[in-house]
């Protein structure tokens, strides 16, 4: 009953925060002393996402705030989003920090994230991995189930071309990227934020 009055209505039944500040997300891993990147992912004083494992060996400035790169083509969401995980061939560490968002800890209901089992349900394809010659096929039927309007994130190092031959861009139209190697949590909540013109002030 209450969910046709709900949707005769449009009753709004959960009211998820419009911006979600810090405080509000669960600490990372902690910082530690400044140190140069082992890997190159600072040059000139910038952080190149791409070249950044998040092996949170450093402090660089930014490195907690620009976390998240590149998300060119955020949606004009009210406030929930509905996300499709697909691992196209990862060594299942992005799988781990992944399924943790769900858990008390993270908890990413309370922020009006939720995790769809089919993409047609989807606003956001999430994917982690390198694409593999099997899952390929279903990273392209799974992109075409979803509704418009859609958008894919993609997660870590495989996926944008780091460690791999190919990447997911070279199937599906990527709108954003997280990178790390696996991202943690939080820099995947902060994606998902972003990706819903809700990102982290
Ligand atoms: S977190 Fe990224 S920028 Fe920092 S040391 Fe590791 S790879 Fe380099
Ligand atoms: S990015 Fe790193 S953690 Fe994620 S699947 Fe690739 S190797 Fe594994």
């Amino acid at each position: 009953m209450w969910i046709i009055k709900g949707l005769r209505k449009g009753v709004i039944t959960s009211d998820y925060p419009k911006k979600v500040s810090d405080e509000e997300l669960p600490p990372s891993f902690p910082l530690e002393t400044p140190k140069e990147c082992p890997f190159g992912a600072v040059k000139d004083g910038k952080l190149d996402p791409k070249k950044c494992l998040n092996c949170r060996l450093c402090n660089v400035p930014f490195g907690r705030k620009l976390d998240v790169d590149d998300v060119r083509n955020p949606l004009d969401f009210k406030r929930s989003l509905h996300v499709f995980f697909l691992d196209v061939g990862t060594c299942h560490a992005c799988n781990r920090e992944v399924a943790q968002l769900q858990g008390p800890y993270y908890d990413v209901h309370r922020l009006g994230i939720f995790f769809t089992p089919t993409p047609k349900h989807a606003d956001v394809l999430l994917v982690a991995g390198c694409p593999t010659d099997g899952m390929v096929p279903v990273l392209k039927e799974a992109y075409e189930l979803m509704p418009e309007p859609k958008r894919v994130l993609v997660l870590g190092a495989c996926a944008n071309g780091s460690l791999c031959r190919r990447k997911v861009e070279d199937f599906v139209p990527v709108d954003g990227y997280v990178s790390g190697c696996p991202p943690s949590p939080v820099q995947i909540i902060r994606g998902l934020l972003k990706m819903a013109g809700r990102d982290a002030e």
